[in-house]
């Protein structure tokens, strides 16, 4: 297939897109490079043997997405997004900018170019604070905060469109939380400034980067009193987005499918995990609860086991070695290789 991914130079992008090239799809990158490198889009080409075509451009560009078009596009991966939930608080206009009005702009180039298949990132944020774990897709719906809400939105925009529009087919996938890198170390997640997410921040006291983890909270009710995650490995979410792409191809309409392991950690089980991958200490300092964070959030991915076709195949020591080769080798994330 011919394939536009948006926000292909980022951290699940451009795991995504060594596997579509690999799988033998063509694919064109539309990126603005707002939180990501093209160091990440070269070493994707290096490591799948093949070239894509990249355009630096901006979703919400009418030009710059009919440039994207051109050459024709069969199919759309949709990962462009601004995603920090504590930035979307301070500024939640340029997250509707970006994200609501990015994904519009996207719906309506796609129109116009006759292209009827998305696949789009969603995120297990909609679920806010959850009556019950494991969730499934029909738990109800809580947004939190301007990201999560601008996922909601987006959602429901996709939703009615293929209400609309018989021909269109949409995929929605509500990741839990994604971590690890390629197991080759070469890419990875570089976020820009202080990370948010607990792996990222592990990986930087066991580098040297911090001192030590701050623990938001350990007077949870679960076994240790930290909070529990479901854990995604990113090649396997990465796996997940060319099942849905075959999904697309074969099914009109709207589909919600999460995507988890199914099962959670603890933070500090992801800190012992993170230390026997690395042979590394990770001193901790417990803080108290972080605003907004639940107990517990972990997937019930059975549909998309049942109807994609899919599961998670790897596990939270798989995702902390990957994780620690990307960082050893890239303390400072995506810098040029040495000639
Ligand atoms: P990322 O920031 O690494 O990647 C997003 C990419 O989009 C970046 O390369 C950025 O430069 C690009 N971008 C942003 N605004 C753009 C614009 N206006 N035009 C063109 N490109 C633009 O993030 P990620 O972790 O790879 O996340 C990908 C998607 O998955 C996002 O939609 C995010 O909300 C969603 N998601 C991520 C997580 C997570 O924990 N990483 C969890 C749930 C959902
Ligand atoms: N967390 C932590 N210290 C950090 C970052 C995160 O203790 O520096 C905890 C956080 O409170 C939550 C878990 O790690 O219990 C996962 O947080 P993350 O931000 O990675 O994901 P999300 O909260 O979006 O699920």
């Amino acid at each position: 297939m011919k394939v536009l991914v948006t926000g292909g130079a980022g951290y699940i992008g451009s795991h995504t897109c060594v596997l579509l090239l690999e799988a033998g799809h063509t694919v064109t990158v539309i990126d603005n490079l707002c939180n990501s490198s093209a160091i990440a889009l070269a070493r994707v080409q290096e490591l799948a043997g093949r070239p894509l075509r990249f355009l630096q451009g901006d979703i919400r560009s009418r030009t710059d997405l009919s440039g994207a078009f051109e050459g024709g596009v069969d199919a759309v991966i949709h990962f462009a997004a601004l995603k920090a939930v504590g930035e979307s608080c301070d500024e939640p206009l340029r997250y509707f900018d970006t994200n609501i009005g990015g994904t519009i702009a996207l719906m309506q180039a796609m129109e116009t170019a006759g292209v009827s298949k998305l696949v789009f990132s969603s995120s297990a944020t909609v679920y806010g604070q959850p009556d019950s774990v494991p969730v499934n897709e029909g738990a109800p719906l809580r947004v939190t905060n301007p990201y999560g809400r601008t996922k909601l939105v987006m959602e429901q925009l996709i939703q009615d469109w293929c209400a609309a529009r018989p021909e269109l087919s949409a995929v929605l996938l509500r990741y839990f939380n994604p971590v690890g890198a390629h197991p080759s170390g070469r890419i990875g997640e570089d976020p820009r400034g202080e990370p948010n997410n607990l792996m990222p921040c592990v990986a930087q006291v066991a580098v040297g980067h911090r001192s030590h983890l701050r623990v938001f909270g350990d007077d949870y009710a679960t076994p240790d009193g930290t909070g529990i995650r479901d854990y995604l490995h990113v090649m396997d979410l990465a796996q997940a987005h060319l099942k849905a792409l075959e999904y697309v191809g074969l099914h009109n309409g709207c589909e919600i499918f999460n995507l988890g392991a199914g099962h959670g950690h603890s933070v500090i089980e992801l800190v012992r995990a993170f230390e026997s991958a690395s042979g590394r200490n990770i001193p901790m300092e417990i803080m108290k609860r972080r605003s907004g964070d639940v107990a517990e959030l972990t997937a019930d991915p059975s549909h998309a086991n049942v109807r994609l076709g899919w599961s998670a195949e790897r596990d939270l020591s798989m995702a902390c070695a990957d994780a620690w080769r990307w960082q050893k080798a890239n303390p400072l994330g995506f810098t040029p290789d040495p000639e």
